[in-house]
């Protein structure tokens, strides 16, 4: 049977790079990301089972009460949840499994696998955060970047208490290698 595989939760403010560091990251390693289910509504860059599984607040109050969520929260005015199921058959594979969570979602997992790996991207200044965030294009309103921006200082200072690993995005290549680093090194443990 494959040896089992590594839970690591990567978390950070909106627009620091999560996503593109980590769609490296599966380019190079026996990675894969979980896919989350949210009742956020989906933009035209986005696919549905690829980015993510998009439902109602019914469906997902469903789930809920179904307990099929590992984690959940309500993260900027919507749900977003990690499904259990899916996340189990994936480590028992033998893959290492990526959530890219909020810092709430990071909190419970940490709670029930506390041999999760945790990761925490850093922007290399609030400017260049901003930047990102706009250069997105994702269409989001001004009003809606703004309160995501607003969000990160917090979100940074609650994950100070329990991310083992803090990442700078600054040059993206130097920001992959050390996430494979880490999800590698610590994979290598056991
Ligand atoms: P998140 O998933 O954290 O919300 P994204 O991966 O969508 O963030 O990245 C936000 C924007 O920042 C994208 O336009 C992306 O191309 C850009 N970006 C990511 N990493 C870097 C980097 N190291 N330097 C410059 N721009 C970056
Ligand atoms: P976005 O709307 O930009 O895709 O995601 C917004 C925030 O929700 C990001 O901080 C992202 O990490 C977080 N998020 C995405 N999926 C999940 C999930 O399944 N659970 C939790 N707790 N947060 C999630």
């Amino acid at each position: 049977m494959a040896k089992k595989g590594k839970l690591v939760v990567i978390s950070g403010p909106s627009g620091v790079g999560k996503g593109t560091i980590c769609r490296e990251v599966i380019k190079k390693t026996n990675t894969v990301i979980s896919i989350s289910v949210s009742t956020r509504q989906r933009s035209e860059s986005e696919t549905e089972g690829k980015d993510y599984y998009f439902v109602s607040r019914e469906e997902f109050q469903k789930k809920i009460a179904n307990n099929e969520f590992l984690e959940f929260a309500e993260v900027f005015g919507n749900y977003y949840g990690t499904l259990k199921d899916k996340t189990e058959k994936l480590l028992d594979e033998g893959k290492n499994v990526i959530l890219e969570i909020d810092v709430q979602g990071g909190r419970q997992v940490k709670e029930q696998y506390p041999e999760t790996v945790m990761i925490f991207i850093m922007p290399p200044s609030r400017d260049e955060l901003a930047k990102r965030m706009t250069g997105r294009a994702r269409g989001e309103d001004p009003q809606t970047a703004k309160r995501r921006l607003d969000g990160s200082s917090r979100e940074i200072a609650e994950a100070r208490e329990f991310y083992e690993y803090k990442v700078t995005n600054d040059q993206l290549e130097k920001a992959v290698e050390e996430v494979i680093n880490i999800i590698e090194g610590k994979a290598g443990e056991i």
